[in-house]
């Protein structure tokens, strides 16, 4: 296979959505306002040594907690230089997990947390789980929702390794769920995505789910 730099770039940015943000100091600052109003609203006292900042701090944290939708360089530096050529199975697969994510649910705002892991059958390329966790990363750092971010995670993936087969799982738990409304105390969501030799090979995908331990 002739390998299209250019192409698999595009590729790459495209299924990455990049949108560099930039926020001024300025705008936080007005932002720290707008928390500190709503927090003594709701009843917290900002006027104690250890709430004073708090306001400063959660607008921060909320920052840092969206930092995928900066990109990821190191992500995108390292991808290229896995191709390599080698014999290949299109009954072997490579299953990475549980990778640990913490994403913003888009409803609410407020954080749903679990589980992923990535099952590929390899064609010429490998990829390190540190790459994985800087993929499924990249996207979990958003607001976002469970059902996109695994479609997100698969289609990366796809661009970056073109395999013959994909699989990606996520298990999570959604605070948003078990703070308020239905009270659903550690219920996990799942939610799978299967590609290319997955979704025509039902042993395939058995074989994935018993490895990461899923009930059948
Ligand atoms: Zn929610």
């Amino acid at each position: 296979m002739v390998f299209d730099q250019e192409r698999d770039d595009l590729a790459m940015h495209r299924v990455m959505d990049f949108r560099r943000r930039s926020v001024s100091d300025e705008q936080m600052r007005r932002f720290e306002g707008y928390m500190a109003e709503i927090f003594e609203t709701f009843g917290l006292d900002l006027r104690t040594q250890a709430t004073e900042q708090t306001p400063k701090r959660f607008i921060q944290a909320l920052f840092d907690a969206t930092e995928g939708y900066d990109g990821d360089p190191k992500l995108l530096t390292t991808f290229d230089n896995e191709y390599r050529d080698e014999p290949h199975s299109r009954l072997s697969q490579v299953i990475e997990g549980p990778i640990p994510f913490i994403a913003l649910c888009e409803h609410h705002a407020l954080p749903f947390h679990g589980r992923a892991y990535v099952g590929y059958v390899a064609d010429e390329q490998i990829i390190g789980i540190s790459k994985l966790t800087r993929l499924v990363r990249l996207f979990a750092k958003r607001f976002t929702m469970q059902e996109r971010l695994v479609q997100q995670i698969a289609d990366a993936f796809d661009a970056m390794l073109q395999p013959y087969g994909i699989a990606v799982y996520l298990e999570a738990e959604h605070l948003c769920k078990e703070m308020r409304g239905v009270r659903e105390t550690s219920s996990l969501t799942r939610t799978s995505v299967w590609r290319g030799e997955y979704e025509s090979n039902s042993s395939l995908r058995v074989e994935f789910l018993l490895a990461i331990g899923a009930d059948l």
